[in-house]
């Protein structure tokens, strides 16, 4: 029996194996799994690449909501899924930004005007599962050429289209004068 403690030495072949290799884009003709097979991976070192590779070729890999923290500026700049370091401090520290570790690292190709555009694209697909508000801020934030992190009061979180902060106020004392009102 092949699940006999210590017996590591079978000699069937395994049971179930599939026909044909597993196709991520299969049953998923969505912009965002072409984008992600055409994603560039760099910065990080071979490994790491490999590891995010690994994710998006088996449909495992999930785009960041918003950015992330960074771990060594813990400014909100990371923009890739699945690193901790964004890429400035990647570059100034030469170190992979996923593993953090230095060595060799796989560099970005150095990009003409229209493969820039594609990146663009890219990037924007990844952010195209934010809900419908949260993305329309951070293509402004693309379109500004402002890098998200920047400000540091407004945060993807807390900002909002439809209303200010006085306007929030506002409502807020309103609410309270008629709680008031109705206890006396
Ligand atoms: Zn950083
Ligand atoms: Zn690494």
């Amino acid at each position: 029996m092949s699940s006999q403690k210590g017996n590591t030495a079978r000699t069937r072949p395994q049971k179930h194996k599939n026909s044909r290799a597993f196709k991520n884009n299969q049953n998923d003709r969505t912009n965002l799994i072409q984008m992600l097979n055409s994603l560039e991976i760099f910065g990080v070192c071979t490994r790491c690449k490999d590891q995010i590779e690994w994710r998006i070729k088996y449909k495992k890999y999930k785009p960041l909501a918003a950015p992330k923290k960074c771990v060594k500026c813990e400014q909100k700049t990371v923009k890739r899924a699945y690193t901790t370091a964004c890429e400035p401090c990647g570059s100034s520290l030469q170190i992979c930004l996923k593993c953090l570790q230095p060595g060799e690292l796989v560099q970005k190709t150095v990009l003409s005007a229209a493969e820039e555009n594609k990146q663009r694209q890219q990037l924007e697909a990844e952010l195209g599962t934010l809900p419908e508000r949260k993305r329309r801020t951070a293509e402004r934030r693309i379109q500004a050429e402002m890098p998200i992190g920047a400000t540091n009061q407004v945060t993807l979180e807390s900002s909002d289209d439809s209303e200010s902060d006085s306007d929030k106020e506002d409502r807020l004392s309103a609410c309270c004068s008629e709680q008031e009102a109705l206890d006396t």
